[in-house]
């Protein structure tokens, strides 16, 4: 932490010090008005669901009492609402967890054609529709990697669920690993979907928290404007990346790259 008032006094004693100083406070300001504009974000998207819920709670007391038709409906929507807050805390607690900086390095050996196989299963549930929209590709035993197999899943069930949900109904996401990007050190998977696609001018910014292209459509479909967030930071603490390529009209790819386990 840099303190304002001895920097004033090496100021005089040493100018350049003075100036690297300088640069110090600047970033504490910048990571205040982040923290500032994190918590602003957050409350909004509390409040919105929950002054649904008022809503509703009001006019089931009032104009809609005794309307057993009315009351359906609105509880159907009460319903939507208070899972959209549970989702949106689940995914605030997530990343809070993952921001932790005591987390051990993950160190265990883990197939990512295990991790793709169990979100497919628990995505799709009874829905065959859904699991016969995701078609995979990867060969077991050709995609280990070093890592934590839970925080993977959520990295690739957040990439499929989104995949799934900026694409027409009934259209193919496709779960590749991707040979051409494989190295020693690396393996690739690539999630892509035949959806809108995503104007370049976003791609750099979609990993920051709550930030999305059309928030409304993003609400409407059941998204909090975490996920890739949660992604990144998964990703960093894999000491892995991601490389997000798109064009408008023409669907989008996500390729996540982590570090290889060595295979004897
Ligand atoms: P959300 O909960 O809104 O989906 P994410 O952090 O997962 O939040 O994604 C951020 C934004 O990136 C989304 O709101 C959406 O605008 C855009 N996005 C993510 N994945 C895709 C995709 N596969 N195709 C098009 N847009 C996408």
């Amino acid at each position: 932490r840099v303190n304002v008032a001895p920097m004033t006094v090496e100021a005089e004693k040493d100018a350049l010090h003075a100036i690297l100083s300088f640069e110090d406070i600047s970033h504490i300001r910048e990571a205040e008005q982040m923290r500032h504009d994190f918590v602003a974000n957050v409350s909004h998207e509390l409040r919105s669901p929950l002054t649904a819920l008022v809503g509703f709670i009001e006019t089931l007391q009032g104009p809609a009492k005794g309307d057993a038709v009315a009351a359906e409906r609105f509880l159907g929507m009460m319903e939507r609402e208070s899972d959209r807050m549970a989702r949106l805390i689940d995914d605030l607690l997530s990343l809070s967890k993952l921001q932790a900086r005591e987390r051990d390095a993950p160190s265990a050996v883990v197939d990512i054609a295990d991790v793709i196989n169990d979100i497919v299963v628990s995505l799709g549930g009874s829905n065959e529709h859904l699991r016969e929209r995701i078609k995979v590709s990867i060969v077991k035993g050709e995609t280990k990697v070093i890592g934590d197999k839970n925080e993977l899943g959520q990295v690739f069930q957040n990439l499929i669920e989104n995949a799934i949900k900026y694409s027409p109904d009934g259209s193919d996401v496709v779960v590749t690993a991707c040979a051409a990007e494989k190295s020693d050190e690396h393996i690739c998977v690539c999630v892509t979907d035949q959806g809108d696609g995503i104007d370049p001018v976003h791609i750099p910014r979609l990993t920051e928290r709550f930030y999305r292209i059309d928030k409304g459509r993003s609400r409407a479909i059941g998204g909090t404007g975490l996920g890739l967030a949660i992604v990144k930071h998964i990703l960093i603490h894999h000491r892995g990346s991601l490389k997000i390529k798109s064009k408008l009209g023409e669907g989008s790819t996500f390729s996540v790259y982590l570090p290889a386990a060595q295979t004897a």
